[in-house]
């Protein structure tokens, strides 16, 4: 058995009642199991602990039939590949991703075939990242099997094994390796492994769309998405997944305006890097399997020709009226960072100004409806579409200002000059 490297103080995730009752369960009769990946990483360097995922020595007929026993509830999420999920409502940590050790005997991206073992230092290589190899007990005590530790603080995201290799078994590890350098990496990456993505970064294709879209979105939320993307761009990556993105300087002066009540997002961060049209969007939300709201969230989100602060007020509230909150700030924050990019930033103050106007004003609603164009005598059809369209229109022009009488009245006047 692995050795123990060092001890974490005790975690509230891993204190928790329920990480305990998981835990205790699956340690129970001389089986093991370690809490593995994200968790121990993080919990290392002191970041939030966002999901728990564990090892066990345990085969999943095991696994579910334990906890079932000892009364927690579980998914059979990823049988094939020995993953179940534990799922303990009620408390901070509800779900547990549990896996059994095992070998990759054969690889074909997602689908490997697998063996299941008791050895952990098989199941050490066939993981991907040394900094995702460092297990640890319910007691904190840590075990580093493949060296992970002094690389997790050395900010060195290092590929378990010879990284062609690891690639060729599973291409999502290119992406996967930008997205980690990206939180984890500290100074220049590691050359072997960029060497290896440079080199089989044709066999990125192969990937599904949402395997993509899911490492990409998440390297977009990263503190520094566009020194990931520039990293992606030289090696000949970004070319082959997204070849749209090439406005890595408007999404580098994106990030910091994502401050004040802003709240950051991977989707506005993709729009802001990717420079194409409305078909291209359309492009890139086909190959990633986006859904369809965030395909139109990604499709209002385009830059407008104006500045805040020459825009008035009214074609702030008319953007926000017809866009929504949503792709308000979405659209006011890539349009600011394009003059960021371009040179022209200009005073921040009217941009936060523009930011604010959610908080300060309630988006009124149009007074008008379809049946009061018919109720003036207009026959069915497109015209009355287009009358109320006008009478909107006349609306917005006079500040949103006008009741449903004054709204009517011009309506009225409107059809009788017609
Ligand atoms: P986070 O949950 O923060 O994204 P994580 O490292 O826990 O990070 P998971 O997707 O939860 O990521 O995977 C758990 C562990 O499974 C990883 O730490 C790694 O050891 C292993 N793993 C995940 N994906 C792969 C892969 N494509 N190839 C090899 N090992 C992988
Ligand atoms: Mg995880």
């Amino acid at each position: 058995m692995i050795q123990e490297a060092e001890r974490l103080q005790p975690q509230s995730w891993m204190t928790a009642a329920e990480t305990q009752r998981v835990m205790q369960t699956l340690n129970r009769d001389g089986a093991r199991a370690l809490f593995v990946g994200g968790c121990v990483r993080d919990a290392i360097l002191g970041r939030p602990v966002k999901d728990i995922d564990i090892a066990t020595e345990l085969p999943p007929e095991q696994v579910i039939e334990k906890l079932e026993a000892a009364g927690v509830h579980t998914v059979p999420t990823g049988l094939s590949h020995g993953t179940v999920t534990a799922v303990a409502p009620g408390g901070d940590w509800d779900h547990f991703e549990i896996t059994t050790l095992r070998v990759d005997v054969q690889t074909y991206g997602r689908h490997a075939q697998v063996a299941f073992t008791d050895d952990w230092e098989a199941d050490a290589r066939r993981r991907d990242f040394t900094i995702n190899v460092i297990f640890c007990d319910a007691d904190g005590r840590v075990f580093d099997p493949v060296g992970g530790l002094a690389d997790l603080r050395a900010g060195l995201v290092r590929f378990v094994g010879e990284p062609v290799a690891r690639i060729r078994e599973d291409v999502l590890r290119v992406l996967r390796f930008f997205r980690l350098h990206a939180y984890y990496g500290q100074g220049a990456p590691d050359p072997a492994a960029l060497e290896a993505c440079t080199a089989l970064a044709d066999l990125l294709p192969d990937l599904s769309g949402e395997r993509v879209a899911g490492e990409v979105l998440r390297t977009l939320q990263a503190p520094d998405p566009a020194g990931a993307f520039d990293l992606m761009a030289r090696t000949g990556v970004l070319r082959v997944i997204l070849p749209e993105a090439g406005a890595c300087d408007r999404l580098r002066a994106l990030v910091p305006l994502e401050s004040e009540g802003v709240e950051s997002s991977g989707l506005r961060r993709l729009a802001a890097v990717l420079q194409t049209d409305r078909a291209g969007i359309d492009g890139v939300a086909d190959r990633l399997r986006l859904s369809n709201r965030e395909r139109t969230r990604l499709r209002g989100a385009v830059t407008v020709g104006w500045s805040a602060a020459t825009a008035t007020e009214n074609q702030l509230k008319e953007l926000l009226y017809r866009r929504g909150a949503e792709r308000y700030t979405d659209t006011l924050l890539l349009t600011w960072a394009e003059h960021i990019a371009g040179g022209r930033a200009g005073d921040e103050a009217p941009w936060r100004a523009a930011l604010a106007l959610p908080l300060r004003w309630t988006v009124p609603e149009f007074p008008l409806q379809g049946r009061d164009v018919l109720a003036l005598g207009v026959a069915a059809g497109p015209p009355v579409g287009d009358l109320l369209e006008e009478a909107e229109q006349w609306w917005i022009g006079a500040g949103f200002e006008p009741d449903r009488a004054a709204c009517l009245d011009w309506l009225r006047a409107r059809v009788a000059s017609a």
